[in-house]
């Protein structure tokens, strides 16, 4: 997003596009014909081709063409979100925060106390689930944005005296299924009146403890996914996919200021912090794999049913309005219109920080649904 003149961050909402290769039937069957878009990565730009001699050109926060490698897509895409300042990265950032506004994010990460959204958005088959969801087992390269931003909350926490527990959910026709107990199917959210947080007290919460046990969570949630479809004869691409990740940490003598403050003085921090009782820190980091954005057949004729085309349309549509509030620092976000929207609701608030990946294809066949992808991202800037 563009940068907000008063506070010196970048804009609560990070927008990246991601190319997929292509694919075997598109090498085959597109062979004559060039892709529909042009990157640009280090321009940051894109040119959608719209016939043989004109091309329409569109900025991002990142470009990720087909060559990207998933750490990569990981650092610009999750990491400014789920990242803390503490350790190693504390020297750097006193020298890049004012060169790059990207790196400034950084104090309002889910590991600093921040809440923090990480989703993807695009037609189906074109690497939402990939982007998000690989668990890279044979091949740990391969790895995507929950696996690695799960790595860096462990490997950061204390065990001692910090937990991070889990809720894995799909969205399906405005109602919510523990993917973790698939038996769960119409959870309610509800709000705290006084401070506004949203929870899900039906749901299944798991604390894990190390990375294997996570991919194995996540392992067991997909097959539920699975299975769930199945028995409701509809595709997964036809619901949406939420991790929630809570982190509770419990840190000494520190205020939530801290960041900030050793960004323009960095002693004080140890000298504040020394005086302040032990504090209790919850953020929560949400990771959303959600609902394919291609135009459904109203029809039914390909198997999809009028209601799961409707509700698809609203929350997507639901959540680009939110998308866009954020973006554009509106004190109103209409959260209410979906339940994807409720569910995030405290993920939108103040200093909360959203990253979209929005993921296409290169085939001139979808130029549509591309367009209607790259518009859905731009419009979030
Ligand atoms: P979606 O979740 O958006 O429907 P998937 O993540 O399932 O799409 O990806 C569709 C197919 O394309 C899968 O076979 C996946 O392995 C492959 N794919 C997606 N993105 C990439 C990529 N960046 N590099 C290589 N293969 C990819
Ligand atoms: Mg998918």
């Amino acid at each position: 997003g563009r940068a907000s003149s008063e506070s010196g961050v970048s804009s609560r909402v990070r927008v990246a596009v991601r190319l997929r290769p292509r694919n075997a039937d598109e090498l085959a069957a597109d062979a004559d014909f060039g892709d529909s878009v042009e990157l640009q990565p280090e321009l940051k730009r894109l040119k959608l081709r719209k016939n043989n001699w004109e091309s329409e050109t569109y900025e991002f926060d990142e470009v990720l063409t087909e060559f990207s490698s998933q750490k990569r897509v990981y650092e610009v895409v999750a990491k400014p979100v789920v990242e803390t300042l503490s350790g190693n990265c504390k020297r750097v950032w006193f020298v890049t925060c004012w060169c790059w506004n990207g790196i400034s994010a950084y104090p309002l990460s889910v590991l600093e106390g921040y809440n923090g959204t990480v989703m993807a958005y695009g037609q189906t088959g074109t690497g939402k689930t990939f982007t998000l969801g690989r668990l890279g087992e044979e091949d740990t390269a391969a790895r995507g944005i929950m696996v690695r931003a799960m790595e860096d909350i462990l490997a950061d926490i204390t065990p001692e005296t910090d937990t991070v527990s889990l809720s894995y959910l799909q969205l399906y026709m405005e109602m919510i299924q523990d993917l973790l107990d698939p038996v769960n199917d119409n959870i309610a959210i509800v709000e705290d009146p006084r401070t506004g947080d949203v929870s899900l007290p039906g749901a299944t919460v798991v604390e894990i403890r190390d990375q294997k046990s996570f991919v194995d969570i996540l392992r067991v949630g997909e097959a539920h996914r699975v299975a769930a479809n199945t028995k409701l004869n509809t595709e997964s691409s036809r619901s949406h996919a939420l991790l929630m990740v809570n982190v509770r940490r419990t840190v000494k003598g520190r205020h939530e200021m801290d960041a900030s403050i050793s960004g323009e003085n960095g002693h004080s921090s140890s000298i504040v912090g020394s005086l302040r009782p032990p504090i209790v820190r919850k953020s929560k980091l949400v990771v959303v794999d959600l609902a394919g954005s291609e135009r459904i057949d109203k029809s039914g004729s390909e198997g999809h049913t009028l209601e799961e085309a409707k509700s698809i349309n609203l929350s997507l549509s639901a959540l680009g309005k939110c998308i866009n509030a954020l973006a554009e620092n509106s004190p109103h976000v209409p959260v209410r219109d979906s339940k994807l929207t409720r569910l995030l609701k405290d993920s939108f608030g103040g200093t909360a920080r959203t990253s979209l990946v929005v993921t296409i294809g290169p085939s001139p066949r979808h130029r549509g649904e591309t367009t209607s992808t790259i518009m859905f991202g731009q419009r979030a800037m």
